[in-house]
Formats: C-alpha cells, sequence, structure tokens
C-alpha cells in the first residue's frame, strides 16, 4: 500500500500542489482547504461540494489526523489541560486558560528541549524531537474539537480567541515548523486567529527572532528571567550563547520594523536570585538603554520534585513590580492557573511517564 500523506500541515501552496498534481484545478485546493480548517471536517465523504470521485481519490492519497488524546483534565477554575500522542507514541501537553468571554491555548513545538533552563521541567526532559507543522496545528484543532468551535467563529464569538506558543520547546529551535503552521492557524479563509492574538514566546535564539516574526506577524514574548547576564547564565545557560544585550539589540530592531508592537518580557520571579528591588532597577535601565517599549509578566515560579529554586514570597514580587510600575512599565502578576491539574509546563507529561514508566 502507498504511504497516504498527511494534509494537516501542508501550505496552502503545497495542498493547491497536491492537486494540481492530481490534474484538479485550484479551487479544488480552497474548498479543501474551508474543509479542513474552517469547517474542521475529518471525513472526505462529507465534504459534500466535492464530486464522489474527487472524494475518492483523496481518501486513497490522503489522510486528516488529529493528535490522540490521552488523557483531559479540567481544573476547578476551568482551565483544561490535555495530553495528546501523536503517531509515533511521542506526547506533549497543551492547556485551554479561559478568561472573560475569551482564552489562549497554549501549544507546545518541540518534544522535550534543548535548551536547558534550570528552572524548566520541560528542559531537564532534554529534546527528543521538533514537532511537524501538522502537530502544532493539529493540537489547536483537538482543543477547537473539544469546544465544539467549528465551522470557525468570528474573533468576538469565539472562546479559543488566542494563541501563546508557550508550551513544552524551543519555538525558535524548530522555526520553519513553527513558521508553517502559524501562518496556517492565522489564514484568514481557515482556523483564522488574528495574528496580533498569537504571542509567541522564546528563550532568545537571537538570529531567529526578527526572521520569524517577520514571517509571521506574531507577537513576541521574551523570556528575560534576569536583569544582567551573571544572574541570567546561571539560571539559563543559552546565555552564554546570546546574551542579553543581544537579544534586546534584536528586540529593537523588531520594533523598528514595527512601532506598535508591545514585547513581553516574562520574568520568573525566584526567591533570592533575582528578586532584589536593585534587580527591578536594572530592568527598567536595561529597558530605557534599548528605548523599548515593553510590558512585563511577573510569573510566580512553580517548583518542581527536585528543583533548586523556590518561588519569591508575594511582598516580593509586589514591590519588584511597583518598581517596574512606577517606571511606567505595566507589570501584572501572571495567576497560577490551574494548580489542581498541575497546568505548569511540563510536569502532566512527565507525571504520568513516572506511572507508566
Ligand atoms: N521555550 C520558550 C517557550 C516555552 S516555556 C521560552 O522559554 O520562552 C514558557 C514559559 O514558561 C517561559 O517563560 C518559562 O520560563 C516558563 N517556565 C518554565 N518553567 C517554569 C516553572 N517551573 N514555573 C513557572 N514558569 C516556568
Ligand atoms: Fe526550553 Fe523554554 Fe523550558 Fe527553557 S523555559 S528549557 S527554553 S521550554
Amino acid at each position: 500500500m502507498v504511504e497516504k500523506t498527511e494534509l494537516i500541515g501542508l501550505s496552502k501552496t503545497e495542498l493547491e500542489q497536491k492537486l494540481a498534481d492530481m490534474g484538479e484545478k485550484p479551487f479544488r485546493a480552497k474548498q479543501l482547504w474551508q474543509w479542513l480548517y474552517f469547517h474542521g471536517e475529518t471525513d472526505f465523504d462529507k465534504m459534500s461540494n466535492l464530486s464522489k470521485a474527487l472524494r475518492q481519490k483523496l481518501k486513497e492519497h490522503f489522510s486528516i489526523t488529529r493528535p490522540k488524546i490521552v488523557t483531559e483534565q479540567l481544573s476547578k477554575d476551568k482551565t483544561r489541560k490535555w495530553l495528546l500522542e501523536f503517531q509515533d507514541g511521542q506526547r506533549v501537553e497543551m492547556v485551554y486558560i479561559p478568561e472573560d468571554g475569551r482564552g489562549a491555548v497554549c501549544l507546545s513545538t518541540q518534544v522535550g528541549c534543548a535548551v536547558g533552563c534550570r528552572f524548566c521541567h520541560t528542559g531537564s526532559q532534554k529534546l527528543t524531537r521538533n514537532l511537524t507543522a501538522g502537530e502544532i496545528v493539529g493540537q489547536f484543532m483537538v482543543a477547537r474539537d473539544t469546544y465544539g468551535e467549528w465551522p470557525s467563529p468570528t474573533d468576538e464569538t469565539r472562546y479559543l480567541s488566542n494563541i501563546v506558543v508557550m508550551g513544552m520547546g524551543e519555538p525558535l529551535h524548530n522555526p520553519d515548523n513553527v513558521i508553517k503552521a502559524l501562518n496556517i492557524l492565522t489564514d484568514g479563509d481557515g482556523i483564522a486567529i488574528s495574528r496580533r492574538r498569537v504571542t509567541m514566546s522564546t528563550s532568545g535564539i537571537v538570529p531567529k527572532i526578527v526572521p520569524v516574526l517577520q514571517a509571521t506577524g506574531v507577537r513576541l514574548a521574551v523570556s528575560l528571567h534576569a536583569p544582567n547576564n551573571q544572574i541570567r547564565s546561571k539560571i539559563m545557560p543559552i546565555n552564554d550563547r546570546y546574551p542579553i544585550e543581544e537579544i534586546l539589540k534584536a528586540c529593537r530592531e523588531y520594533q523598528n520594523n514595527d512601532g506598535s508592537r508591545y514585547i513581553t518580557f516574562e520574568y520568573l520571579m525566584l526567591d533570592g536570585l533575582n528578586d532584589s528591588l536593585e534587580n527591578a532597577r536594572e530592568l527598567v535601565m536595561l529597558m530605557k538603554k534599548y528605548k523599548l517599549r515593553a510590558s512585563f509578566n511577573l510569573i510566580p515560579f512553580n517548583p518542581w520534585p527536585g528543583c533548586l529554586f523556590k518561588p519569591s514570597p508575594s511582598g516580593q514580587v509586589k514591590a519588584f513590580a511597583d518598581i517596574l510600575e512606577k517606571a511606567g512599565f505595566a507589570a501584572p502578576v501572571r495567576v497560577a492557573r490551574g494548580q489542581d491539574i498541575l497546568a505548569a509546563c511540563g510536569q502532566l507529561k512527565s507525571q504520568k511517564d513516572k506511572i507508566e514508566a
């Protein structure tokens, strides 16, 4: 038997080419695209505006696959978490965080991560492999299946309104698949999440920052976590390769290209390590030096078994936030969501691996 080609994850141009190879006109590719990404259809037989003969041909050559749901948990605060499995048995997790009338789906881009940040549970799992574009898009499609958001609702009515690329993995270590996936997710004829509602978070893989943002038009978040190289290198070894100045220069270039875009700096509050008031002042100076329009996201550290750090006391976080805010930078403290279902980066998968080992 001939191996079938997976349709989810092909770019629009690739899909057109596949159909052209079968002797079909370009508008057929457009119809098929709408079935896949506007209606979320997985059954060729239900694609009613395609002829029976074409449907038959499609069935012979192509497949439409969703990642398999291994477990699904709903937290008391309505945060939902899925453990998903791909065809080769590799697993990642996905989280949905609802807010009033909207909500963000957090997507993974790799199985494991090679960056190895000391505070991150995913980072302690090493890199197994990159996800394909189809596997990245497929995660969001599973969330849509769960919430019944097919056909694609309008911006105003959808619950799954935002995407954050902040799950497992470093997106800029898998740039080609991430670009392809984000362009499918934001395509106006299909899933149609607007680009300004998509935020990609990176640990700072400098040479890829501007190119990937230019190719996708999404928003940038940077996991900064420290105000100077000395502290940052202690918790993020990758800082020796791409130090703070290089990252902030790339951020400046990004804002030169598109002045309206704010950058979010994520900052994990680690007790006694990066949370002094002096550290907050250093951060303000950095922002001024590079003339960055930015806001901060202060993240309470989520401890995991065996980790070396402790979360900062809440009074300290508040004092730290005050300094940033007085200097004109928004600095909300991220509320920990889904704690009863371990909805922090990497935890569900690892627990499950332990149970099954
Ligand atoms: N690799 C990318 C995106 C995925 S990590 C990046 O690092 O930006 C998403 C966010 O989760 C990062 O800001 C990361 O620092 C944060 N994070 C990792 N481990 C955490 C923990 N134990 N508690 C709270 N946040 C954590
Ligand atoms: Fe990788 Fe991000 Fe975790 Fe660092 S924080 S190890 S870059 S997933």
